[in-house]
């Protein structure tokens, strides 16, 4: 269906000069406060008419609509809707038909757009406003919103349709990743006193690794247990088939405990070991400086490499050195706590005494085995950063289901904006079905041009 259709706007200006900022603000606020919506909503009218009077008319049914008793439908009534929209509030009057025999009613036009019962909102404006809100505070979003002038969506609506979506939604497949990585990070929760609910929440995030050091999302939960999360993680694989070779965690014992039979082995991220060293010290009082000498020490014996050749082509002479490295880490570590511990620094002694179980088990399983696992990779350590720093600002006042969700929704963006995007493309239905064009922009009264 082609139509030819034209705008007729006034443009009045002073004859004694304006800026030409003043000319691109105010046509930008027609446009977004009136024009685009009643453009869109113009060209829905025009499609409303037709269907329906084919319909009527017994022509044609392009929306399959037929009643059960074979009769034909008559104009009816019209009902007024509002969608809201990225271009403003669009409004419709659509019509309604009535089957002749039964009365049953139909909408033909709601049929055609495939919008649901009750939608009151655009897909497209879903995504906007779901990743403005996982960018940034949620009272900022708001205001943001607001200021975009064509989209006022309040706060609460915002909430809303957040906790509605289902674009957080994570299929964690059944391949085997290189690297299983799980972390907890704390937020503040909406609390709820009759439920006994405090305000410190913690959201978990598991990741895998493949084999190429992509980093692919395996969910975000809240208020769930690690054992539950396990299950979760583990989805459709069957019974012996594993979610990953190495689980790489801070090590803490409920995590390991229901994780790592998910995986052949596990690891303690040296990400986590450096950051919380640092944090043990000050709670044993040490300076700052200290602090940061010590983290270096410690960095400097936990960084073996694992040779970059393939492990067949490896002589066994580099083996045997690289075995020799990590027992000469492992008493390096020893020295190290000694020395923290002389300093009467026991917190920080007795949190590396206890992760130094784990802390090289990527070398040692690459010398029995020949498989490589990527210490954390930098990716993970970013979003992991990225993730507390963005949850710390928006999570505040959001429900526990609200931040998970919140949570994926950033994490999926983080690993793979692609993803994100052709998840979206597919769901608003994208398909070359409208096509449109400026066709002139000309002025009705030419003589104003001169020659
Ligand atoms: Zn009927």
């Amino acid at each position: 269906m082609q139509n030819i259709i034209s705008l007729e706007l006034i443009s009045a200006t002073s004859e004694n000069g304006f800026s030409l900022d003043e000319l691109v603000f105010r046509t930008k606020e027609l446009f977004e406060t009136e024009a685009m919506a009643g453009f869109v909503s113009l060209i829905l009218q025009l499609i409303d008419e037709r269907i329906c009077m084919n319909i009527v008319q017994g022509k044609s049914d392009n929306t399959g609509q037929s009643c059960c008793c074979n009769e034909r439908f008559e104009y009816h009534d019209r009902s007024l809707r509002q969608f809201r929209t990225s271009v403003g509030t669009v409004k419709i009057s659509w019509r309604r038909l009535k089957c002749v025999k039964c009365g049953k009613t139909i909408t033909p036009l709601r049929d055609f757009l495939g919008l649901a019962p009750y939608q009151s909102k655009t897909l497209e404006l879903e995504k906007l406003v779901t990743e403005i809100v996982s960018e940034q505070s949620y009272r900022r979003s708001s205001t943001h919103l607001e200021s975009i002038g064509s989209i006022p969506v309040p706060k609460s609506t915002a909430h809303r349709w957040v906790v509605q979506t289902d674009c957080d939604q994570i299929d964690t497949g059944t391949d085997t990743f290189s690297l299983l990585f799980a972390d907890g990070t704390g937020f503040k929760r909406r609390p709820d006193k009759d439920k006994r609910i405090s305000n410190r929440g913690e959201l978990r995030v598991a990741l895998g690794v493949t084999r190429s050091s992509s980093v692919v999302p395996l969910g975000a939960f809240s208020g769930k247990s690690w054992d539950e999360i396990s299950s979760l993680v583990k989805g459709e694989r069957k019974n012996k088939e594993l979610v990953a070779d190495m689980l790489v965690s801070e090590g803490e014992t409920g995590l390991v405990k229901s994780l790592a039979k998910l995986c052949n082995d596990s690891q303690r991220s040296h990400w986590h070991l450096v950051r919380d060293l640092n944090y043990t010290m000050w709670k044993d009082d040490a300076g700052k400086l200290e602090r940061k000498q010590k983290q270096k020490e410690l960095n400097a014996v936990i960084g073996i490499e694992i040779p970059e050749e393939d492990f067949e082509k490896v002589c066994d002479d580099d083996k045997k050195d690289l075995q020799d490295a990590v027992n000469s880490a492992e008493s390096d570590l020893h020295k190290l706590i000694g020395k923290l511990l002389e300093k009467g620094y026991k917190i920080a002694a007795d949190y590396l005494n206890r992760s130094a179980k784990n802390m090289f088990s990527y070398a040692r399983r690459w010398l029995e085995t020949g498989i490589v696992t990527p210490r954390v990779s930098s990716m993970i350590e970013r979003m992991m950063r990225e993730l507390g720093r963005r949850l710390k600002r928006i999570a505040f006042g959001w429900s526990e289901e609200g931040a998970a969700k919140m949570a994926r929704i950033i994490i999926k963006r983080f690993t793979s904006e692609n993803q994100w995007e052709k998840y979206w493309h597919e769901k608003l239905r994208l398909l070359d079905n409208v096509m449109l064009a400026l066709k002139t922009i000309k002025v009705q009264n030419p003589q104003t041009l001169g020659r």
